[in-house]
């Protein structure tokens, strides 16, 4: 744990067996009411060690408010287990909608070309399913321009859908702090995954790097791993590495006609492991991401999808 800035803490949540390694909750000391924002898993090893901190911090949650930046387990996982009846839970209203059916995921089967096999491993071990929250609190619904007050800081909530199609960052426009959720992260690549036909997610994601590029910005706090200050310049990474992506996508490609999946297992990952060893759940991720460039590339004309009996398969247009 440790104070970022006066009133405000980073308590950094473990996450067992994820290569994320933790998930900083941030806690911001108001003076009637203290409000957290992202949670952990809705597990043991998060919850203890959230909980020894809330103590020490003084944060009583009857009296706290909690804001959860999107839907995954690892930031919206303990908020129910957390929240006392008295509390406001800010949330965007798109992901509570997916959050209430799973869907989408029957379009990535079919977009993705996953055996089936594999897509039911991948299910059991996925971290939503697993380390959700065990019932939904009522959400007090936020968006762009929405403000929230704490203490000293009078935080703006700014829309940047791309790593969930939902996601919002918390702007302080004094301080210029930007607490940036999984949109920006200082040493990992969001993962970017599309839920159905039709999202551009990457589309999406980029746009929303340009508009937290074109805040004042000094401080950012993001989702996972250390605070950072060099926004402008992460941001310019980041829009390389896809880049790069999208070309890599695009000369596998080159080698005839393949499935997301199958494109995927060609791809360079972050794993010492090779692709048959990767756990099922990062294969999944590793596709994910995989279809989330195609679907870029198709939207910009330079690949298309062609129907092959069950399968999508994509070529160069
Ligand atoms: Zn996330």
């Amino acid at each position: 744990m440790e104070e970022v800035l006066p009133g405000l803490h980073r308590v950094e949540v473990p996450l067992p067996r994820s290569p994320l390694k933790s998930v900083n909750s941030y806690v911001v000391k108001g003076e009637e009411r203290d409000l957290v924002v992202d949670t952990g898993m809705n597990r043991e090893e998060c919850a203890s060690v959230l909980l020894r901190a809330l103590r020490e911090l003084g944060v009583d949650p009857q009296k706290t408010d909690f804001f959860i930046t999107h839907l995954h387990a690892d930031h919206l996982g303990l908020v129910s287990f957390l929240a006392s009846g008295d509390s406001r839970v800010y949330f965007n209203r798109p992901e509570s909608e997916l959050l209430a059916s799973w869907e989408g995921v029957g379009g990535l089967i079919l977009l993705a070309g996953i055996p089936e096999e594999e897509l039911l491993r991948m299910l059991e071990t996925h971290p939503g399913r697993l380390y959700g929250p065990s019932a939904l609190p009522t959400f007090t619904f936020v968006g762009e321009g929405s403000r929230i007050e704490v203490g000293e800081f009078s935080f703006v909530c700014v829309s940047t859908p791309g790593h969930t199609r939902g996601h919002l960052c918390l702007y302080e426009p004094h301080q210029k702090l930007l607490l940036s959720g999984d949109h920006v992260l200082g040493d990992i690549t969001p993962n970017i995954t599309p839920l159905s036909e039709e999202e551009n997610p990457l589309g999406d994601y980029l746009k929303s790097l340009e508009r937290v590029a074109s805040m004042e910005v000094d401080l950012v706090l993001p989702g996972h791993r250390r605070p950072f200050r060099d926004l402008r310049g992460r941001v310019e990474e980041l829009k390389l590495h896809h880049h790069l992506r999208a070309e890599e996508v695009l000369s596998l490609l080159e080698g005839g006609r393949k499935t997301a999946y199958e494109l995927a297992s060609g791809m360079t990952w972050d794993f010492e492991d090779p692709w048959e060893r990767f756990p099922p759940i990062q294969r999944w991720f590793a596709t994910g991401e995989t279809l989330a460039h195609l679907r870029y590339l198709e939207e910009g004309g330079r690949v298309r999808r062609v129907e092959e009996g069950e399968k999508v398969k994509w070529e160069l247009s």
